[in-house]
């Protein structure tokens, strides 16, 4: 480990560079080995937002809890502002936290239902040492009204509120530290579709003012395209497909991007696309198929495929880079 590799990055850099990261578990029964993330790199810029998208158990989840630090990984690097977050003291680590937060996908579970809103809103401000506690009410007051809640609400618990409205005190709470990165784990994936849009239109109004960058991570490819700048693709636990939004969902070019954009309802008639329907379930990622993990559910399967585990090659050009992982390229 360098120096250069703690020291703070310019403001020019990316805020997230994430490099050969991979999660092994211990198996249940202890022999063997779950593999939930796999040599997973990506970048992230300053005000962007990176959706991550793929089946449930693709390794999503984990990998966020990775980015965190919540978990350590098996292998790879993770530099937040150019500080590698897995080399820094435990001290660091936690000043560091401030500038990373996670929503969570069910904002019932994620909610202490006793405590008021006011002591969920402001715990962060409370165990950061954030004002003194007249100021810290203020603070929740602001927030709240920031996420359009009335301060009102700072009285109550959460069983009083609705699904959505729940979900704004999650952001509230997350966006309490004045965080640079925002983690969305499913954010909007427990709430009825008209709520969702709600949130969504929430979520890009906060990163307009408050500077954020986000990670997105949905299994719904709808919602990811109207968040997302760049798009990453995962199957079972690796990055298999990843470009600019407009490209990926005009252009998919892994069979497995594919076949989840055909899935997914077009306004627009020139988008429409046959759908693919994939055959089986995600595969057990306690023993994963040889060679490309999709190969035994891919429509285009080549003989090489059961046999070499594809890399991510480039094939777009310099102002939209596209990197894919399969033998058809
Ligand atoms: Fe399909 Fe082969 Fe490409 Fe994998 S490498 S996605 S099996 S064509």
């Amino acid at each position: 480990m360098t120096d250069d590799m703690t020291a703070a990055s310019p403001e020019g850099g990316p805020l997230l560079e994430v490099e050969n990261l991979t999660k092994h578990f211990r198996s249940k029964g202890g022999a063997g080995s779950v593999q939930a993330v796999n040599d997973v790199s990506f970048h992230l810029e300053r005000g962007e937002t990176l959706g991550i998208v793929g089946e449930s158990g693709c390794g999503k989840s984990t990998l966020a809890r990775l980015i965190l630090r919540l978990i350590d990984p098996t292998a790879g690097v993770v530099r937040f502002a150019g500080a590698d977050l897995l080399a820094l003291p435990l001290a660091e680590l936690q000043a560091r936290r401030r500038d990373m937060q996670l929503i969570f996908q069910d904002p019932y579970a994620s909610l202490d239902p006793r405590l008021t809103v006011r002591a969920i809103v402001g715990e962060p401000l409370a165990i950061h040492g954030v004002g003194l506690r007249r100021e810290r009410r203020d603070r929740v007051a602001e927030l709240l009204k920031t996420v359009g809640l009335d301060a009102d609400a700072m009285t109550r618990y959460p069983h009083e509120f609705s699904g959505g409205q729940r979900q704004r005190i999650g952001i509230a709470r997350a966006i309490a530290l004045e965080p640079k990165l925002i983690i969305a784990d499913e954010p909007v994936s427990a709430l009825d579709v008209s709520i969702q849009s709600q949130i969504l239109e929430l979520l890009l109004d906060l990163k307009a003012r408050l500077s954020l960058s986000y990670i997105f991570i949905s299994h719904d490819l709808a919602v990811v395209e109207y968040v997302s700048d760049r798009v990453a693709v995962m199957y079972l636990g690796r990055i298999v497909e990843t470009t600019d939004t407009e490209s990926l969902y005009r252009g998919p070019a892994h069979p497995y991007t594919e076949a989840l954009i055909s899935a997914v309802p077009q306004p627009d008639p020139e988008r429409d696309r046959t759908r693919i329907v994939l055959s089986g379930d995600i595969p057990n990622p306690e023993s994963p198929p040889t060679g490309c993990p999709f190969h035994p559910r891919c429509p285009k399967v080549l003989a090489a495929c059961p046999d070499a585990l594809p890399s991510l090659k480039d094939i777009g050009d310099t102002t939209h880079p596209h990197l894919v992982a399969c033998h058809l390229y």
